[in-house]
C-alpha cells in the first residue's frame, strides 16, 4: 500500500500574525507543486489569517494544541470545536513539549486525538523517549507504551497521523541515524499492527521529527517507515520549502 507523505511545520511560539503572514505569502508558491501533504502549524492567532490565506491552495492549516471539551470553564485553552469552525484541519497533540512543561499525558493525549478524529480533522499524535530513556535501552518500551496508551479505542486509527520524535533530537541539531528513525517508527506501526490489525498498521502515516532540514529531509524520506516528517526550527523560513520537495532534488 502507497502512503501519500505529510510533512508538517510546527511553528511553536514563533512569528505574530505579520510575521506569519509573510512567511505564508512567500511559501505559497514555492510548495505549489508539492507531492506531500503540506501542512503549516502556527500559533493560534495566526490561525484565522493562515487559513485565509491559504484557502485554495494545497497547504492545510494546523493547531499546535486543542482541549478536548468542546467549551466551559477551562482558561486559556481553545476548544477543538472552535479550531474546526475556524478551517483548521489538523492538530498536533501530546507534543513532548507539551508533555515536559504542561503535563500532557498519555490520557489527556487519548482524550485529544478522539476530539480531533470526531471533529473530523487530522491528529498529528506525537511520542518520542527522552536521552536517558534512550541510553538506558528503554525507548522501544516507552514509545510502545505510548501508543498503547494514547492510541487507545481510536475509531479509525488510519486517520491519525503519528510523529515519532525523540526529544533528545528535538531542537539540538541531533538527528536520529536513519536507521534508528526507521526502527522506531517501525515499532510504532508494529504495535499498531497489533491493536488494530495489519492493513491498518499498513495505511497508517509516521512522521520522524527531530532536527530535519533540507540537507537530512531526502535520506530520512527513503526509510520504509517514515512517511513524512514533523519540523520545528527549520519551518520557520522559506526554506521549508526545500523540505517539502525534497522528492525534486
Ligand atoms: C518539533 O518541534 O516537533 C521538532 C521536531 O523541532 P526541530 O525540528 O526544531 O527539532
Amino acid at each position: 500500500m502507497s502512503r501519500t507523505p505529510i510533512i508538517a511545520g510546527n511553528w511553536k511560539m514563533n512569528k505574530d500574525v505579520k510575521a506569519a503572514n509573510e512567511l505564508i505569502t512567500a511559501l505559497i508558491p514555492l510548495v505549489k507543486d508539492a507531492t506531500c501533504e503540506c501542512v503549516f502549524c502556527p500559533p493560534y492567532i495566526d490561525l484565522p489569517e493562515a487559513v485565509h490565506l491559504t484557502k485554495d491552495t494545497n497547504i492545510g492549516i494546523g493547531a499546535q494544541n486543542m482541549h478536548w471539551e468542546d467549551h466551559g470553564a477551562f482558561t486559556g485553552e481553545i476548544a477543538g470545536e472552535m479550531l474546526k469552525a475556524l478551517g483548521v484541519k489538523y492538530v498536533i497533540i501530546g507534543h513532548s513539549e507539551r508533555r515536559q512543561y504542561f503535563a500532557e499525558t498519555d490520557e489527556t493525549v487519548n482524550m485529544k486525538t478522539k476530539k480531533a478524529l470526531e471533529l473530523d480533522m487530522t491528529p498529528i499524535t506525537c511520542c518520542g523517549e527522552t536521552l536517558e530513556e534512550r541510553e538506558s535501552g528503554k525507548a522501544q518500551e516507552i514509545v510502545v507504551n505510548q501508543i498503547k496508551n494514547g492510541l487507545k479505542d481510536i475509531k479509525d486509527i488510519t486517520k491519525v497521523v503519528v510523529a515519532y520524535e525523540p526529544i533528545w533530537a528535538i531542537g539540538t541539531g541531533k538527528t536520529a541515524s536513519n536507521a534508528e528513525a526507521n526502527e522506531a517508527c517501525g515499532w510504532v506501526r508494529k504495535t499498531i499492527q497489533e491493536m488494530y490489525g495489519e492493513d491498518a498498521a499498513e495505511a497508517v502515516r509516521i512522521q520522524y521529527g527531530g532536527s530535519v532540514k533540507p540537507s537530512n529531509i531526502v535520506e530520512l524520506m527513503e526509510e520504509p517507515e517514515i512517511d513524512g516528517a514533523l519540523v520545528g526550527g527549520a519551518s520557520l523560513t522559506a526554506d521549508f520549502a526545500q523540505i517539502v520537495n525534497y522528492d525534486k532534488k
